[in-house]
């Protein structure tokens, strides 16, 4: 794959795993639905295939696409992002062993941490990410781990991945960069020093709210060996169907980002200026702490916006008001979505120190007509 190291994203998103099917030419990767594989003679396996759990050419398709965008030597995926988490956290930490994560991390990471790993004995301690000496400060020579969310769902905070890849080298733990509000087209943590990028495909990597999946992308071939070791003797991988649909909606990814941010800025620059909206978080924004980093390292600042209404009431009657904004959970899809976190996704970090504020509202802001989000949300606020 030496020729693709030169190529750019949006070749790669299209091209990279994805040559014309040798037999037929077709110009797509088909789904290969089969579980099983002839072997000319014992042992004689044709491209490595053997048993779709271990490998399947669609699935390797995706896989070899998602590490060409991020930088990575290893790829792999997963049944959703949670299921990637969980091959990270098994095939790194061993019980006494320690990580720190976000203090404002992604709900379901939290609860993985605080209702799976640490009964098996994996401890962890919540860190605010934005302050590098916080971070330094929480780590214990147990530390395998610095789980780094940026920008954070949903609180849209911005870490330091270069200092913080600094923090973790020297502590001898591993840098894992969760990815997904960006995508590697906004940001490539590895080539900022991270060793290794999780993603909930699910969001704007599949893009289309038609596919659950996960991603694994490890910077070295190493590392990348034992998350695959991990990946097939825990079996929670990606099927043919949902590696397909993932694929197809990555070869759009550059393009859909592009609008996610145009859009986006549109949407903040009048939530900005409500009188009804307390504050507006968006990393964009010169008033956002994370302003300056998200600048150095982000492409563009992203489809995420989260505001802050005052009160509960406010918050959820915006939330069930709009008419073009659908309310529901996920995000990253080409339809704007809106959402109240505090009683939806983020409802499991209820009562622990990971809770959000109960005036908190989260948009997905989609690639329609900016005009028509704008006039939507002008309508809810009224
Ligand atoms: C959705 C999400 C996850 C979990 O991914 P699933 O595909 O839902 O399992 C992890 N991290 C972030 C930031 C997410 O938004």
């Amino acid at each position: 794959m030496d020729n693709e190291v030169h190529q750019g994203f949006e070749t790669l998103a299209i091209h990279a795993g994805q040559e014309p099917d040798p037999t037929t030419g077709a110009v797509v990767p088909p789904i290969y639905q089969v579980s099983t594989y002839k072997q000319d003679g014992i042992g004689g396996l044709r491209g490595g295939y053997e048993y779709s759990r271990s490998a399947n050419p669609t699935r390797t398709a995706l896989e070899t696409c998602l590490a060409g965008l991020e930088g990575g030597a290893t790829g792999l995926a997963f049944a959703s992002g949670l299921a990637a988490e969980d091959a990270l956290i098994r095939a790194v930490c061993r019980p006494g062993d320690h990580v720190v994560i976000p203090n404002d991390a992604y709900g379901g990471t939290y609860r993985l941490f605080a209702k799976v790993a640490e009964p098996w004995g994996v401890a962890f301690t919540p860190a605010p990410l934005g302050d590098v000496e916080a971070v330094r400060a929480a780590v214990r020579p147990e530390t395998k781990l610095i789980w780094v969310e940026t920008p954070t769902n949903p609180l849209l905070g911005i870490a330091d991945i270069a200092a913080l890849a600094g923090v973790a080298r020297e502590a001898g733990a591993l840098l894992v960069v969760d990815n997904t509000f960006a995508s590697p087209y906004l940001q490539r943590p590895l080539e900022l020093g991270a060793d290794v990028v999780v993603h909930s495909t699910t969001k704007y990597i599949g893009g289309h709210s038609d596919v659950v999946g996960g991603a694994l992308v490890a910077a070295d071939a190493e590392l990348g060996a034992r998350l695959a070791y991990h990946q097939n003797a825990m079996g929670a991988v990606a099927g043919p169907f949902d590696a397909w649909l993932t694929l197809r909606g990555v070869k759009t990814l550059a393009v859909r980002m592009d609008r996610h941010c145009a859009n986006a800025e549109q949407v903040v620059a009048m939530l900005d200026a409500h009188p009804a909206v307390e504050r507006v978080l968006y990393p964009g924004l010169p008033s956002h702490p994370g302003h300056d980093v998200a600048v150095k390292q982000m492409r563009g600042f992203g489809g995420m916006v989260s505001f802050r209404m005052g009160s509960e009431e406010a918050a959820v009657r915006v939330c069930e008001r709009t008419r073009l904004f659908i309310l529901g959970e996920s995000l990253g899809g080409v339809e704007s979505l809106i959402e109240h976190p505090g009683r939806m996704t983020h409802a499991s970090a209820a009562g622990s120190p990971l809770e959000v504020p109960a005036d908190l509202v989260r948009l997905s802001v989609g690639i329609e007509d900016a005009h028509d989000l704008v006039r939507d949300l002008e309508q809810a606020l009224s």
